[in-house]
């Protein structure tokens, strides 16, 4: 979006931001089905203290999103999910947030990862959910909008783009790559998406409606600082995590390398049961189990007494 160098045309009729709002079994636990999955004899664990973590991941989409903030900008898709366009905010998170959820803003974006740790707001890597992806937000023209997943990204000033903001993007187009089927394929020029079969691309590089203008006021949104090829090989390293990535038998202990979602079972779309912070100690129990491009391991997690499963991409040997 660049926040200052967007035109939106026909997107900017207002929408109720709470039409698509899902409000279907996420307040089912299914702790039970996660134990006989596990062959594990039941604990009593305690799931107190973990009903805030639970609300706050109940909209978001993907393991990588930390929290969901509800944009009041975004329409109904007119086309199939075939992108996702980076974008940096040409603004500090705050100021940002407020911008991209803000009915008076005409603009709005699926994500945006906080980039410094110096700037007011969470840690550098932070990333929100704004928009469910089954909606076209407002971060590009009307073409690309309805095409694409658009992630922000804080940025100004020439401050450059951390590796925590590189790392935390990478999980989540991991995500949304596989989510909605989308070509790992890196866009660097001017692309009438239009023609092509998707994948990954700076917002100055969309075009209009006829791909007859790729003109954005001036402005190079995500360039100068986004370096798409670091950027494209942290994507395609997908076990990159900080030392993650290891294989694991029953019995081993193992260490969260990020702030990670436990889930009731080994899916993306499972119910997330709690957000285990980095560096979290668990005991793999059960898997590895295969599913949406990720490896599993059914942990048990003493310091919540909970039983949940990890993405194998962030866990260590203790
Ligand atoms: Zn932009």
């Amino acid at each position: 979006m660049c926040l200052d160098c967007t035109t939106h045309g026909s997107d900017r009729e207002q929408h109720s931001s709470t039409d698509d709002r899902e409000t279907t079994s996420h307040s089912n636990w299914k702790r039970r089905s996660f134990l006989q999955a596990t062959g594990v004899a039941a604990g009593t664990g305690t799931i107190l203290g973990t009903q805030v973590d639970r609300a706050a991941a109940s909209h978001t989409e993907c393991d990588a999103a930390d929290r969901w903030v509800e944009a009041a900008n975004h329409s109904a898709r007119d086309f199939g999910i075939d992108w996702i366009v980076i974008h940096v905010t040409a603004g500090a998170y705050q100021g940002a947030l407020n911008t991209l959820t803000s009915s008076n803003s005409d603009v709005s974006s699926h994500y945006l990862v906080k980039n410094y740790d110096w700037t007011d707001g969470p840690s550098a890597g932070h990333v929100d959910q704004l928009v469910h992806h089954n909606r076209a937000a407002w971060h590009a023209r009307y073409i690309a909008n309805h095409r694409s997943i658009g992630i922000e990204h804080e940025w100004f000033d020439d401050n450059g783009i951390s590796e925590a903001c590189y790392e935390s993007s990478a999980e989540l187009v991991r995500c949304i790559a596989d989510m909605h089927d989308i070509p790992l394929e890196f866009y660097t020029s001017n692309t009438c998406i239009q023609n092509e079969s998707g994948g990954i691309i700076g917002h100055t590089h969309v075009p209009d409606g006829d791909c007859s203008s790729f003109h954005h006021g001036g402005r190079t949104c995500p360039y100068p600082d986004w370096d798409m090829d670091h950027f494209e090989t942290l994507v395609k390293n997908g076990d990159n995590g900080g030392g993650g990535g290891d294989q694991f038998q029953d019995g081993d202990q193992v260490v969260t390398t990020t702030d990670l979602n436990g889930r009731e079972q080994p899916c993306l779309n499972d119910d997330v049961v709690l957000t285990l912070p980095e560096g979290t100690q668990g005991e793999v129990m059960n898997g590895p189990e295969e599913c949406d491009g990720i490896t599993w391991w059914g942990l048990h997690v003493p310091t919540y007494n909970e039983w949940v499963w990890c993405s194998e991409n962030y866990l260590a040997h203790a």
